[in-house]
């Protein structure tokens, strides 16, 4: 059999949470937080489903739901979106990504993406017949070349790829960023895919920079986010996307045949979680707090940390620990040293290794103490 994907194998993120099963490590590899969410959101979905909440939502999701979303997204952005014409629920972001770039890409079109990206979106262009062509982010500030992306736009780009709070390296945009873009799309009649899942984990008192505060952006733009970051819910696999009428279209097209919709009882319950907006107002204060205790534990040990403005993720040199590659350096630690986390370099197409790895903080505290212990005896 001729495969599709011939340079895709099983991602990082199950290899890696794999291996730290097998070796009883702490699994701070694979972005998931080992603690619940909110106990009134299980009561919820438990509601709706004794309620009877059962059978398929409408393809494009629950109304109530499209309709929280939209006035969060007033409320938080300025962007009032039509909730029957622009805003669709999905399978987690995951879902929203893949849907938006099959409704878009043509075979031949390409697609910009900025690396270090996340692992989904090259092989979703590729089985669209899209050209990945791969703009570099800077090192170590993670932050965007916009001459570069000017350089690298031809007549057949169709899609620019943008991710911010940015996974992995923790970076986030500033108001310069949304600028740049807003200029080059005066330019060039490119369409936007913006990752926003973790637009709830912006640090040190910074806006979140969506794209949906510009007009001109959020014109062209699919807008994705994700309730798993954001009710620590990842296994419940419920995201969203807002676009305009005429991309959501043809985006549910394809989500319609993806998936037809998602599941019931969890938009009915999110769609009344979403009347306490407590939640994700306190998550940046929840998270950065994660973030300078994980920073303050690993003071003693030779790791040396990197800037990290928002996710839930911590980058990390090691090179007083080790020379060896990153993604050797990380089953090491694994196995040798109980602790699992995940190389940077497999966020490049070709492998940049610049003796870097991830760290996830979404975790207890005593998780947190724990891995530090044993990250500061090497
Ligand atoms: N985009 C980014 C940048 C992510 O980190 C993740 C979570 N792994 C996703 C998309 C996918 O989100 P979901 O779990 O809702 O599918
Ligand atoms: N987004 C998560 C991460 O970056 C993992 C998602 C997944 O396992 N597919 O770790």
């Amino acid at each position: 059999l001729q495969s599709k994907l011939p340079t895709v194998g099983t991602t990082i993120f199950s290899t890696m949470s794999q291996l730290a099963q097998q070796h009883g490590a702490i699994n701070l590899s694979q972005g998931f937080p080992d603690f619940d969410c909110p106990p009134e959101l299980v009561e919820l979905v438990a509601e709706a489903m004794r309620a009877g909440h059962n059978q398929y939502a409408p393809s494009p999701g629950l109304l109530l739901l499209r309709q929280k979303i939209s006035q969060k997204t007033q409320q938080l952005y300025g962007h009032a979106c039509d909730p029957d014409l622009e805003v669709t629920v999905t399978s987690g972001a995951t879902e929203a990504l893949f849907a938006a770039i099959a409704a878009v890409v043509q075979p031949g079109d390409e697609v910009l993406v900025l690396e270090p990206c996340y692992d989904s979106y090259v092989p979703a262009i590729e089985l669209s017949g899209g050209v990945p062509v791969f703009v570099p982010l800077r090192f170590p500030d993670f932050s965007v070349d916009w001459e570069k992306v000017a350089e690298s736009l031809t007549p057949k780009t169709r899609l620019l790829i943008i991710n911010s709070p940015h996974n992995p390296s923790g970076a986030v945009w500033k108001a310069a960023d949304l600028e740049a873009l807003t200029r080059l799309s005066e330019q060039h009649p490119f369409l936007i895919l913006s990752d926003e899942v973790y637009e709830h984990m912006v640090f040190d008192g910074q806006p979140h920079a969506s794209v949906l505060t510009v007009p001109a952006l959020a014109q062209r733009a699919f807008v994705v986010s994700s309730f798993g970051k954001t009710y620590h819910t990842t296994g419940w696999k419920v995201g969203y996307c807002i676009a305009p009428a005429a991309l959501t279209v043809e985006f549910r097209k394809v989500h319609q045949y993806l998936t037809f919709s998602t599941a019931t009882p969890l938009q009915h319950a999110l769609a009344h979680y979403l009347d306490h907006p407590e939640h994700y107002l306190s998550l940046p204060q929840f998270y950065q707090q994660k973030r300078d205790l994980f920073a303050s534990l690993l003071q003693p040990s030779k790791f040396e940390l990197l800037p990290c403005a928002g996710t839930y993720f911590q980058l990390a040199r090691y090179r007083q620990i080790s020379k060896a590659p990153d993604v050797e350096f990380a089953q090491w630690l694994t196995k040798e040293a109980g602790v699992a986390v995940i190389p940077v370099s497999v966020f490049y197409h070709n492998a940049v290794d610049n003796g870097v790895i991830r760290f996830c903080f979404a975790k207890m505290e005593e998780t947190l103490r724990a891995a530090a212990n044993r990250l500061s005896r090497l």
